[in-house]
């Protein structure tokens, strides 16, 4: 395979030929024609909780369904990602774990797209505000059998867990979890100040979608949003769909942790590309998707549900909101959520894994063109 494209990190344009799921070469093209489509390393989303009306969290989950999902990212450009389960008892848990687990087993289309799996929950804050969505009869205090049960079930793929730091045993248990290989960050919390420290002390690596899943109304300091942004040894993943933090806040955030310790994720929901209305969802239990695609939780505003818009337009709006060029802004939807989970950054050199996102930068999200997967097209035209 052969394509001619402009590399995303100094827009030079380039013919790429890749033989098998490698980068055979990466050439300076003479002569290039106009409207070429950019071309980046496939994207890596660390949070997705489902697609196309199917959530992770359901009791009706099965491994097709997990297919569907998992082919669903090509569209976005997104080449491996995280299946996302949130709060919830433990029989749902772990069925979803089990199902993801057999899926990654039988359908060699989910195991070459899902990196690991993202426990987002049951151990958050029970409190109104910080636990946003997560249904308050399964929000609960660490246990540490219990994340065994569901990390057996899981085959071992859980390769993220987002626990609020707050719960009297919470340092205790992140250690033996970190201790397991399992990226911790902290979410969804009310932590104090020495609970985040202690936390981070115990081996806490990543805050999870930084300033969402908070109180409406804090201490100005401290709280556990500055507590978090200061900490050096915690990366921020954040949500910049355009309506889950203002641009103040985003370029805030960027500037204090730094372009190299913030990663994008989407958060969407199983729910996301649903028309405006009223839904009873297997692991939200009941939303809303407003006119302009906000996910919240019904008869207000402010509260959001989850999230609706893919990786892609994170790229475009943090360029937008905290005056970040197109190489970092892809880094933080690419390589640097790729580094954390442990896998091979992306590169476009030879030798590199075939994984690539042709697009064109449109306004507030990108134009995907192809996505390139192990060296096979799985989506759009070349
Ligand atoms: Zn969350």
């Amino acid at each position: 395979m052969q394509l001619n494209a402009r590399r995303y990190d100094n827009q030079q344009a380039v013919s790429i030929v890749v033989e098998d799921d490698r980068l055979a070469s990466v050439t300076p093209l003479q002569d290039p024609p106009a409207g070429l489509p950019l071309v980046a390393p496939g994207l890596v989303d660390l949070q997705v909780n489902g697609h196309g009306g199917q959530e992770f969290n359901d009791l009706d989950l099965t491994v097709d369904k997990v297919a569907q999902v998992s082919r669903a990212m090509d569209a976005e450009g997104v080449t491996r990602y995280c299946p996302t389960a949130t709060t919830q008892s433990f029989e749902m848990l772990s069925h979803a774990m089990r199902v993801i687990h057999d899926a990654c087993g039988q359908v060699p289309d989910v195991e070459r797209r899902v990196a690991c799996i993202h426990l987002e929950g049951p151990y958050l804050s029970a409190q109104d505000g910080p636990r946003g969505a997560h249904p308050l009869e399964h929000c609960r205090e660490p246990d540490w059998d219990e994340f065994q049960r569901l990390q057996e079930a899981a085959g071992g793929r859980i390769g993220i867990h987002t626990v609020s730091p707050e719960y009297e045993g919470s340092a205790a248990f992140i250690r033996k979890v970190a201790d397991s290989g399992v990226l911790v960050a902290i979410g969804h919390t009310s932590a104090s100040t020495d609970q985040i420290q202690a936390a981070v002390d115990a081996g806490a690596t990543m805050s999870t979608h930084l300033g969402n899943g908070a109180h409406g109304q804090i201490r100005r300091h401290p709280n556990y949003i500055w507590d978090q942004l200061a900490d050096d040894r915690l990366t921020a993943s954040l949500i910049v769909d355009g309506h889950h933090l203002p641009a103040a806040v985003v370029k805030t955030f960027v500037r204090a942790k730094t372009i190299e310790k913030c990663v994008l994720v989407s958060d969407i929901t199983g729910m996301a590309g649903m028309p405006p209305g009223l839904y009873e969802n297997s692991s939200l239990g009941s939303v809303e998707v407003l006119e302009d695609g906000r996910l919240v939780v019904p008869g207000q505003r402010q509260l959001l549900a989850g999230a609706s818009r893919p990786i892609g337009v994170g790229i475009a709006t943090v360029m937008e909101y905290a005056d970040v060029g197109l190489a970092d802004a892809v880094a933080m939807a690419s390589q640097r959520p790729a580094s954390l989970i442990g896998l091979e950054p992306g590169r476009l050199e030879a030798g590199a894994t075939a994984d690539l996102v042709l697009f064109h930068l449109a306004e507030g999200r990108l134009d995907v063109q192809a996505t390139v997967l192990g060296g096979e097209r799985v989506y759009g035209e070349l």
